[in-house]
């Protein structure tokens, strides 16, 4: 499977098509572990759990226990990360995310009113670990973060902990959705038709439709990416994360003539 290319890359591209040249040419990422960082590590873990949450009669309470659970499994699920962090850093990022319960809470109680109990508990199952899916036809991998069965058919979902629209989803949350989707088409040999977003700083869960544009893009940009993977400098993005960025460190090198017209 070394050839495969995987659909985080396919997020990567998005953010800066560089990050992903630096990532095939083999730089460790310079990664500075934050409190914001942990706490969106402790927000992802808390959504796999949040249909416990629907089916509470105190909602308040069980974020509690959820991020006390969350606290405990961390270290041990991102042990390469933060094996060996300071636990001031793990209670400030806990504090941030405290500070989002009411959101977390009204977004939920939102999603009920919007969907029911019974098909909302169906778009946010109980996790169970899904494994890494893999395209022969396509040769790219991904991990969805749930595979689901809506109206019959396999679905899946993403959980986002960044910001959330006012509507809809973020372009780049459609492009990786529909990059999985495709994935568990292969896999399921049934067309998915529509895939859930979750925002689970904010408890929001967005269906969405899997668009016939997005699957050409998702196409386009896995062709980039393997010219990229086989040793062209794409340009950096216009609006390139560079102050966050993980290679800042390595990012000096000049884009050749070529680079600037894929
Ligand atoms: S430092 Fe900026 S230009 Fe370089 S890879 Fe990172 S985001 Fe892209």
């Amino acid at each position: 499977m070394n050839n495969y290319i995987k659909v985080s890359d396919i997020t990567e591209y998005l953010r800066c098509p560089r990050k992903v040249y630096y990532a095939y040419q083999e730089h460790r990422p310079l990664r500075t572990i934050t409190s914001s960082y942990i706490a969106s590590l402790l927000l992802k873990e808390m959504a796999y759990e949040y249909a416990e949450v629907v089916l509470s009669d105190n909602k308040e309470n069980k974020l509690h226990e959820l991020l006390d659970r969350v606290i405990i499994r961390l270290p041990a699920i991102y042990s390469d990360e933060i094996l060996d962090i300071d636990p001031q850093m793990i209670q400030k990022a806990a504090t941030e995310v405290q500070n989002y319960f009411e959101k977390i809470k009204n977004g939920i109680m939102e999603s009920v009113e919007l969907f029911g109990t019974q098909l909302l508990l169906d778009l946010i199952p109980p996790h169970d670990p899904e494994p890494i899916l893999y395209s022969s036809k396509f040769h790219f991998s991904g991990s969805p973060d749930r595979i689901l069965m809506l109206d019959g058919i396999a679905s899946l979902s993403i959980i986002r902990t960044g910001t959330a629209p006012q509507t809809g989803i973020w372009k780049n949350d459609r492009i990786r959705l529909t990059a999985l989707a495709i994935l568990v088409e292969e896999n399921s040999s049934s067309t998915v038709d529509q895939g859930v977003v979750e925002y689970s700083r904010y408890g929001i869960i967005r269906r969405v439709k899997i668009k016939r544009t997005d699957r050409r893009k998702v196409m386009i940009l896995m062709g980039r990416i393997r010219k990229i993977k086989h040793g062209r400098l794409p340009e950096q993005a216009k609006d390139a994360p560079c102050d966050y960025c993980v290679y800042k460190e390595f990012c000096h090198v000049s884009s050749t003539l070529a680079s600037r017209f894929f």
